[in-house]
């Protein structure tokens, strides 16, 4: 199939793209790297009247230490992530889960702020920014807010972002000396989309687990947090004991997709065997 005709923009700063946006009866879709935006329009899953390209706009690019915050710019693309010296050091889980997004062509295009605007329950970097606590900022017209990565993923490739925003950023919050993080995900073959994935960030202090994230993606309709896991561990000591109880916690909360190959129960097992890998390596590294 081929794409509906459309109009096409191309705005030179966020205000234009708002306003385009508004002028539009929204009728318009945001194009960033069109990783997944242009598979969806040539199967006319989507057929907007204009398509709006974002991918000019000077203040969407660029990586910036700003105190305690790394901000990256939303048309940072994957491949940055695995390069920029600044993201590799301040925010290392967006490093780790880069290699796993699809393949080096859709790495060379797909941006971070794309991925997690378009919230697909599978893939990576909404997941790590959950797991590392990063806000969200989004732009309209009467301004920009910063919404908590806790409260943007709302249901399946759903979020916090209202018909003609922007997101402009991702503020993530630098990594600390007592920090220790894992990544790794099980897919069928390098570069599909994860059956189970999961992210973790935890926070050390004097041998004990004083805060910890983990995050799941895959197993759900949205990125999920593994509260009763967490629970398990926080206060107390990494060892086999602790890891056994955290996968012991794995399950609430996690809603997997039906799915003939892969059974839910299976990519709940999948999910624990997994934990348990992470928080190994999580304590060797401690
Ligand atoms: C073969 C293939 C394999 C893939 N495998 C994976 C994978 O393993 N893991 C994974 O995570 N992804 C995968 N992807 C998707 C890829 O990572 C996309 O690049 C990414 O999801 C979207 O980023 P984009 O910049 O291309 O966004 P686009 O395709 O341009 O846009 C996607 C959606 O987000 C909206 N949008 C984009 N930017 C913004 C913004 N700044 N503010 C508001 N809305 C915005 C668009 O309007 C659109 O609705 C794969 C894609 C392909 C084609």
């Amino acid at each position: 199939m081929k794409a509906r005709a459309f109009r096409y923009a191309r705005p030179a700063t966020v205000a234009e793209a708002l306003e385009i946006f508004a002028s539009s009866g929204e009728d318009a879709s945001y194009i960033a790297g069109g990783q997944s935006l242009v598979p969806a329009l040539a199967l006319r899953l989507q057929a907007p009247d204009i398509l709006i390209d974002i991918a000019h706009i000077e203040s969407l690019r660029g990586v910036e230490l700003q105190g305690q915050w790394l901000r990256i710019g939303a048309l940072t693309r994957h491949c940055e992530a695995m390069t920029d010296p600044l993201i590799v050091r301040h925010a290392p889980l967006f490093c780790e889960a880069a290699p796993h997004v699809a393949h080096p062509a859709i790495r060379n295009k797909g941006t971070i702020g794309g991925s997690i605007s378009h919230a697909d329950p599978a893939s990576e970097f909404p997941a790590v920014a959950l797991a590392m606590g990063a806000e969200l900022e989004i732009a309209n017209r009467d301004g920009t807010r910063r919404v908590p990565a806790d409260d943007f993923f709302i249901d399946l490739f759903q979020t916090a972002i209202e018909p003609g925003e922007l997101l402009v950023a991702i503020h993530v919050p630098v990594v600390r000396t007592g920090h220790r993080w894992a990544f790794h995900e099980f897919a069928r073959r390098r570069g599909d989309f994860a059956l189970v994935g999961s992210g973790i960030l935890a926070e050390f202090g004097n041998g004990l687990i004083e805060q910890i994230r983990i995050v799941f993606f895959g197993v759900g309709s949205t990125p999920v947090r593994a509260r009763q896991a967490e629970d398990a561990l926080i206060g107390r000591a990494l060892n086999r004991e602790t890891i056994m109880a955290a996968q012991a916690g794995v399950g609430e909360g996690l809603t997997p997709p039906e799915d003939e190959h892969v059974p839910p129960a299976m990519r709940v097992h999948l999910a624990r065997v997994l934990l348990g890998r992470l928080l190994g390596q999580i304590m060797e590294q401690a």
